[in-house]
């Protein structure tokens, strides 16, 4: 393996901060895909009146998950906007707030004591109408991930609280102000893939999560909380399965046929919000940090625009805004753009720090190759993609890329090295 590259971590003031709530949008821009799979359609039109939590747009396929309404009042538009998910305008339902906070009827539920003998299917119906996708950033349709074969015994859950991006801090506070949540989220987990072995898997430096964590799992049977040295990387669910287990995923494999679920902490916290309370995904934690005075945590509707939550934070001096993560994130190309089930941090980087970015010439260190951590060689794949042979990035494998980022980040020339291959990835 490469020897792993350490991303200096920007944590220290918005990891002691707890998570405030951020007030609702006057107008939520509600995009209709936010997860990978399906395409959803609207279920509603310009004019109607809508409730919180209500269903706004669906499909029927297997690979799908809803969305729905983060507030009540009226649809207004149903238009084009930046959708961060995809790096490009996509469908949005725009809904005008009436203040009326009027909520829709709540998802079914079940009692703590009736898991054991709630049928999966049951659980799984909830998740998915739910419409709760992976929200460590992946956006797959949890349902769908957590719907393991019966011939596919699983052997360990990895709870992901590694959260490696050097800037995020939303996990963190999820695992130090949801703890109890937390455990009633894994206990669903646990049951839908058969009861196996449990890990907890943070890291060290989160010093006041990892007592939380402790002492709310200690009872917990089967299970442990592993906090440890983990490198940015080691967040990714093929490389915390190597660190933790010993073995790497198998290309071409998915994780369950290996016997091994990971499962991120927003996204539990989620389950067991959309399970026990009845609640669909219509807000998240997210991080606001960067070059910014107070970095800090809020717990935001999803639809809010960025640039609402921008202006209420009083910063104006953005020379780019990321979301997602600085290392795997996306750089908005409007702020009009909205907050998504995969919108985990908002980072304000000011006209200097974006302008340091500026590309030069490859000047053939290497650094790129010894730092990826799963062996790919970015400069090739990049060379590449910009003589636009996707055939021979193929045969580089740019498929297997995870977009860790580390490639860009060591790249001396400020190449988008990982943007590159992502394209080749994604070209497969
Ligand atoms: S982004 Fe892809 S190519 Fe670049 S270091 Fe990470 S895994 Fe390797
Ligand atoms: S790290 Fe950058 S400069 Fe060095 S070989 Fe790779 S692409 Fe070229």
């Amino acid at each position: 393996m490469a020897n792993l590259v350490h991303i200096p971590e920007q944590k220290e003031v918005a990891r002691k901060t707890p998570i405030e709530i951020f007030p609702d949008p006057k107008i939520a821009v509600v995009l209709t895909n936010q997860q990978s799979g399906a395409t959803n359609v609207p279920l509603v039109k310009v004019g109607d009146v809508v409730s919180i939590g209500q269903k706004i747009a669906d499909v029927q396929a297997k690979v799908s998950a809803p969305v729905h309404s983060p507030i009540s009042g009226t649809v207004i538009k149903i238009d084009n906007v930046y959708n961060s998910c995809f790096e490009y305008p996509t469908e949005a339902i725009y809904i005008e707030n009436d203040g009326k906070k009027t909520k829709a009827k709540p998802l079914n539920t079940i009692k703590e004591s009736e898991l054991a003998s709630t049928k999966n299917e049951e659980l799984l119906k909830i998740i998915r109408e739910a419409g709760i996708v992976g929200m460590g950033g992946a956006g797959f349709p949890t349902s769908v991930k957590l719907a393991v074969p019966a011939d596919k015994p699983i052997k360990h859950l990895l709870v992901n609280g590694a959260e490696g991006e050097p800037y995020d801090t939303a996990d963190e506070r999820v695992m130090i102000e949801r703890t109890a949540n937390l455990v009633r989220g894994v206990r669903v987990v646990r049951k839908l893939l058969g009861n196996p072995k449990v890990i907890v898997v943070t890291k060290e430096s989160k010093v006041e999560a990892v007592p939380k964590l402790q002492e709310a799992f200690k009872n917990e049977p089967d299970t442990e909380v592993r906090a440890t040295h983990l490198t940015y990387q080691q967040g990714d669910a093929g490389m915390m399965q190597k660190a933790i287990l010993g073995y790497e995923p198998i290309a071409g494999k998915r994780s369950y046929e290996m016997g091994t679920i990971v499962q991120n902490v927003a996204t539990i916290n989620a389950i067991a919000n959309a399970v026990f309370d009845g609640e669909p995904l219509i807000s998240r934690v997210a991080a606001l940090n960067g070059d910014i005075p107070t970095p800090k945590n809020l717990m935001v509707k999803i639809g809010t625009p960025i640039s609402e939550i921008l202006k209420a934070n009083s910063i104006t001096d953005c020379g780019s805004v990321v979301v997602g993560g600085m290392m795997m994130g996306v750089q908005l190309a409007t702020l009009d753009a909205p907050v998504t089930k995969r919108t985990s941090s908002i980072l304000c980087l000011n006209k200097a720090h974006a302008k340091a970015r500026k590309p030069t010439a490859c000047i053939h260190c290497g650094r790129c190759v010894s730092a990826c951590p799963i062996r790919l060689q970015p400069v090739a794949i990049y060379n590449a993609v910009i003589k636009g042979d996707f055939k021979k990035a193929e045969k580089l494998w740019a498929q297997d890329c995870i977009m860790c980022g580390t490639c860009s980040y060591v790249c001396p020339a400020n190449l988008p090295l990982a943007s590159n291959v992502k394209m080749a990835r994604n070209s497969q």
